[in-house]
């Protein structure tokens, strides 16, 4: 457990978890700020995650100036009005109420958030004003929308934006969909697409990287573009085109301020980023004023939104989901 700050006691203290497949992770936030926070290794048994979910809360919120008025969780999983609608990467069963489970250890309000949403929150912190789309890009693509600094998820899945569909003729998506945004281009089919193209001795830099037995991941076929590898470019190149077309559906459907794209394969600079960047140019409504802004989110900001989003519920509804 580490103290990063002394607590000032002026503005409300939250504790904001954050439950991976692999970690699980706490800090206890005030004003906008981490005053203090843990991560312990995710315990195989539900009752012992549960478990050690609220001693990590009660002890990063022990002793400072106040005690925790609420608790925001976010997880991977649907979430959908406080009650997992799918978490299986966790273990729980859909349907599961996850504040109500927690309550008999952590005597808190206690609110639950899908931890892409989370994240986006917490990097669209900076834009208090109007509406942000958010848009991150890791191992799969996802995203929320924030109203005026709240999360805006309607019934739960609002943002989920690797699910607009760009190709009706595409790959199927576990969804129940063909073609969606996330099967055409994320950092997963970035990987694949450059451990193909490895295998294939279609690409000699990649071929040299595999051969030293290591797993080409998306930075790889970025490399391989900034290296003048044709095949390379041509894939980011049609995964650009697909991820503007999901950045005009999102225009289309909310108009909003600003888009904010999160995630190391969109950065700038990278190939894939400057090619998003000279695509929206040439393919973006010509009437939309939506902004475009890259943000690289680090781990702090799933806590940080978590926190956010406990304090805005509870500040609507003090008793608590
Ligand atoms: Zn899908």
């Amino acid at each position: 457990m580490s103290d990063l700050a002394v607590d000032g006691g002026h503005d409300p203290l939250v504790a904001a978890v954050d439950w991976g497949g692999t970690w699980i992770r706490v800090a206890a936030v005030s004003g906008g700020r981490i005053v203090r926070k843990d991560r312990r290794a995710k315990p195989q048994s539900l009752a012992e995650q549960y478990a050690t979910v609220a001693d990590m809360v009660l002890r990063t919120t022990a002793h400072l100036a106040q005690p925790p008025t609420a608790v925001g969780v976010g997880l991977a999983g649907v979430i959908q009005e406080g009650i997992v609608g799918t978490a299986h990467n966790l273990g729980f069963t859909d349907g599961t109420d996850i504040a109500a489970a927690l309550r008999p250890h952590l005597p808190l309000p206690t609110y639950l958030l899908n931890d892409v949403q989370a994240t986006a929150l917490g990097v669209a912190a900076r834009w208090p004003h109007g509406t942000t789309a958010v848009l991150t890009m890791g191992t799969g693509v996802g995203g929320a929308v924030i109203k005026d600094g709240s999360l805006d998820p309607g019934l739960g899945g609002a943002g989920d934006f690797g699910h607009v569909v760009i190709d009706v003729d595409g790959p199927i998506c576990p969804c129940g969909s063909t073609g969606c945004l996330e099967r055409l281009v994320s950092g997963r089919t970035l990987a694949e697409a450059a451990n193909a193209l490895a295998e294939a001795g279609l690409s000699p830099l990649l071929a040299a990287r595999a051969r030293t037995g290591r797993v080409l991941h998306a930075g790889d076929l970025q490399d391989a573009a900034q290296d003048g590898d044709s095949r390379a470019a041509e894939i980011l190149s049609r995964s650009a085109v697909a991820l503007c077309a999901g950045m005009r559906t999102i225009v289309a459907t909310l108009d909003p301020h600003r888009i904010v794209l999160a995630g190391t394969p969109l950065s700038p600079n990278t190939w894939l980023g400057r090619a998003v960047l000279t695509q929206w140019d040439l393919t973006r409504p010509r009437w939309a004023r939506t902004e475009l802004h890259h943000v690289i989110e680090d781990e702090d900001a799933a806590l940080l939104g978590a926190a956010s989003f406990a304090l805005d519920k509870f500040t609507a509804a003090p008793g608590g989901s």
